[in-house]
């Protein structure tokens, strides 16, 4: 590695000591990723995947083998009754606002029982924006139970929470903020506490980030539907587009005549070239999750070691794959940032700067030199250029090339006398 790119020697002799100190961690997750794989390739040899499930279809598509067949194989994996899974869904935002549409009707109500939602949903549920086309103005009403101080679900005040809620919310990633990412007990226990006084409710849970982060998904833990995008976790870095959304048979109906239309639902939509990725990357999904969580233990390792507080903390269970470094200055953020991208195999020669981007109230930094665009499944770096001056870091679909970007961005932090070795 050393004769191929010049990092200074006490930056390497730091980062083979956290590398030492992340190898408890490496073994757990490897032992997850071993799992996943276990059910990835079991679902594909009962389901009797073939070449001919890789050959896409065009105009309506109707009679798609390849994609009726891999909705299967994602219920098994998912321990589902069914799935839909397309391309068709343009991101994760489309896939979670098609499951809301799907199953909310007017008069309906969704509680939101994890704080509030992802900032994108906001538009979609009608708590900001000009409430075009939301679930508010098609008569849908939103509740929400806020986390407690320590940004934990509020456990006791959810039986109360959840009365006359037809939809019970939940997001299992931390998403842009330091509070931890539920773990798949925290749903369990979520989903008891809502039965208690609302047995009918439909449990949904944003899973974006949080696929084969555990042995066990939020559909073994209680859940009625989980929704997610491609372009993370579950698409391993090769689908090129999409989301999903898997659970309960007559929901999951219900989000297919959403996405398409009422009495074609399912039947219809062509796979076009896409099967082939989809199904490949389902199939590398658990390593490639491995790869970017060890890519985010090795960081926080390095960085913990540099005197950064690093979110999770080491004997915490993960939910989710995103690492928070608390790097403490604009300045900072910015040499790390402007490392990630120098570090990516594609736009590596460009810098990356702040900007107003909409819908935040600081201005936002990222960093990603991605092969597909803006999936945060490979090595990126963002957040908002406020305290505690914290970057979100997700991604390395590769182990080795994730830490190479690491590295890169620790090199630019010691370049510019934002560290001391
Ligand atoms: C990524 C993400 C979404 C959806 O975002 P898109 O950019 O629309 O794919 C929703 N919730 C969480 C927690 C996410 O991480």
């Amino acid at each position: 590695m050393s004769s191929v790119f010049s990092f200074d020697e006490r930056l390497l002799a730091a980062a083979a000591e956290a590398e030492k100190a992340a190898r408890p961690q490496f073994e757990e997750i490897d032992r997850i990723s071993q799992h996943g794989t276990a059910k990835v390739l079991r679902a594909f040899q009962s389901q009797q995947i073939s070449a001919a499930c890789f050959a896409g279809s065009n105009g309506y598509g109707y009679d798609d083998i390849g994609r009726d067949k891999l909705d299967k194989v994602w219920a098994e994996v998912f321990h589902t009754e069914d799935a839909l899974v397309r391309h068709h869904f343009v991101s994760g935002t489309h896939a979670l606002s098609t499951a809301l549409f799907g199953v909310l009707r007017t008069g309906d109500k969704m509680v939101s029982v994890t704080g509030g939602p992802y900032d994108t949903l906001e538009e979609v549920i009608g708590i900001r924006g000009s409430g075009n086309g939301s679930l508010k103005e098609f008569g849908i009403s939103y509740g929400q139970l806020d986390l407690t101080a320590e940004g934990r679900p509020d456990f006791d005040a959810i039986p109360e929470a959840v009365r006359g809620a037809k939809v019970v919310y939940l997001q299992r990633s931390r998403g842009y903020s330091l509070r931890p990412a539920l773990t798949v007990a925290d749903i369990r226990r979520i989903a008891e506490l809502t039965r208690s006084t609302n047995p009918d409710a439909i449990i949904m849970v944003d899973n974006c980030y949080g696929e084969f982060v555990e042995y066990d998904e939020p559909t073994d833990a209680g859940a009625d539907l989980i929704i997610g995008s491609l372009i993370k976790n579950p698409g391993g870095g090769i689908a090129e587009t999409g989301g999903y959304i898997a659970g309960k048979h007559e929901l999951v109906e219900l989000c297919a005549c959403r996405l398409t239309c009422a009495g074609m639902g399912r039947e219809v939509g062509c796979s076009l070239n896409q099967c082939r990725p989809m199904y490949l990357g389902l199939f590398m999904a658990p390593e490639v999750v491995a790869n970017a969580r060890k890519t985010g233990a090795f960081a926080a390792a390095l960085f913990r070691s540099l005197g950064f507080e690093c979110l999770p903390v080491p004997d915490a269970t993960a939910g989710d794959i995103i690492t928070v470094l608390a790097l403490r200055s604009p300045e900072a953020m910015e040499a790390f940032c402007a490392g990630i991208q120098a570090g990516s195999p594609v736009d590596s020669y460009v810098t990356p700067e702040a900007w107003d981007m909409p819908g935040y109230e600081s201005k936002v930094i990222m960093a990603a030199g991605t092969f597909t665009g803006g999936a945060s499944i490979e090595l990126s770096a963002d957040g908002p250029m406020r305290e505690p001056y914290a970057v979100y870091l997700q991604g390395g679909i590769t182990y080795g090339s994730g830490k190479l970007g690491i590295l890169t961005a620790a090199q630019k932090l010691l370049e510019r006398g934002l560290i001391q070795l």
